[in-house]
């Protein structure tokens, strides 16, 4: 017999639409943002060491509204007279150098003479993941809850100079708020060192032994920049290996030409975990500091850096009014596939591009 749910006129089964479901969100519950503190009051509280009216601003700074810009850098201009007054030292190294653990320990070593310590981050990768590992809370626990430390990771969104250029603004507000010791870390890997760089006083190259080719391993250009090498891991069976990678990057040193400032970058070793020569490491810091100040490549230093800061603004701006702008972005697509399928040279399509704009 015919089951007679196949008969099309049989409705028993048919699946009716249910209830209307509920939001899961509350819609009645109004998310109460806090209002945006004006400037004066963001000042204010930053020249006072408010750590809320900080991050505040620092999330100003960090933010791509247009409109966050401008306050952004009216809080930056009022803060610039309060800022400069602290050792702005880079911290690099590949990753499971250790860096988190180290600055753990430099932090909290650098705080027991008094003062306040910013740990700021620029992490290139965090473009990409939309997340930044550096500069995480997590990975610095004894910082982390110190009274005295602020720890700010890496701005994750735009270019690498852009991110770069943030970070620096933070400096200014840190410095403006009290901070007498600002790290930023970044991983040793590309070319986010230039960035940090360009906005320090002193660059800490963290390396690790035991690689085999440890001088093979490292941009020469990064060793370059570095004012101090300091090998980590030098504990147990580790000691030997690092005092051999020691003696191989001071020998490799002698190579380079003379730095700018005529300070000659030393090699140390020490145990981030084990927390040894530690103490070290910043008599080495210390002495840099006696040495530039003395010989007046301090302020050259930092004047140079003002200077790169305001080109490379411009540049950053300049490229970002050109490629914000929709008509540029129809004839860029339009220009880009001609190139590709041959039909036109990159440096006529360049240059068509261009002309519009400078047209406009
Ligand atoms: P980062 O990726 O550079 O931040 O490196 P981490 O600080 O996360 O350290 C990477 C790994 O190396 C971790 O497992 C640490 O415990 C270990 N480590 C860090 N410093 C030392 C040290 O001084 N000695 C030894 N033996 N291990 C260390």
């Amino acid at each position: 017999m015919e089951h007679p749910e196949n008969d099309s006129q049989y409705t028993g089964l048919t699946v009716n639409s249910g209830v209307i479901q509920p939001p899961v969100v509350n819609p009645y519950l109004k998310r109460r943002r806090k209002p945006l503190p004006t400037v004066p009051e963001l000042v204010e509280g930053i020249l006072k060491g408010d750590i809320t009216m900080l991050s505040r601003a620092v999330t100003l700074v960090e933010s791509l509204a247009p409109e966050h810009y401008a306050l952004a850098q009216e809080v930056i201009e009022k803060c610039l007279p309060y800022s400069g007054k602290s050792r702005r030292i880079g911290i690099t190294g590949v990753p499971g150098a250790g860096k988190s653990t180290s600055i753990d320990v430099f932090g909290l070593h650098v705080l027991k003479s008094g003062g306040k310590l910013a740990v700021l981050a620029i992490d290139p990768s965090s473009e990409r993941t939309k997340g930044s590992i550096l500069g995480d809370k997590t990975r610095m626990e004894k910082l982390s809850v110190h009274p005295d430390a602020f720890i700010r990771p890496s701005p994750s969104a735009g270019s690498l100079g852009g991110v770069a250029r943030k970070t620096r603004e933070t400096i200014v507000l840190c410095e403006a708020a009290g901070f007498d010791n600002i790290f930023v870390e970044t991983v040793g890997v590309g070319q986010s060192e230039t960035a940090v760089h360009s906005m320090v006083d002193f660059f800490l190259l963290i390396q690790i032994a035991g690689a085999g080719d440890e001088l093979q391993g490292i941009k020469r250009g990064i060793m370059e920049m570095a004012d101090g090498i300091v090998i980590n891991k030098a504990d147990g069976d580790n000691i030997g290996p690092a005092q051999l990678a020691q003696a191989q990057y001071r020998s490799a040193l002698h190579l380079f030409p003379p730095t700018a400032s005529g300070w000659k970058p030393e090699v140390l070793t020490y145990s981030g975990y084990y927390e040894l020569g530690i103490p070290e490491i910043w008599e080495m810091i210390d002495r840099y500091f006696d040495f530039v100040k003395a010989n007046g490549y301090f302020e050259i230093k930092r004047n140079e850096q003002a200077r790169y800061w305001m080109y490379e603004t411009i540049n950053e701006q300049l490229k970002k009014h050109f490629y914000d702008n929709p008509e540029i972005q129809r004839m860029l697509a339009v220009n880009e596939a001609d190139v590709l399928a041959n039909r036109r040279s990159s440096f006529a399509a360049a240059s068509d591009v261009l002309n519009a704009y400078f047209k406009r």
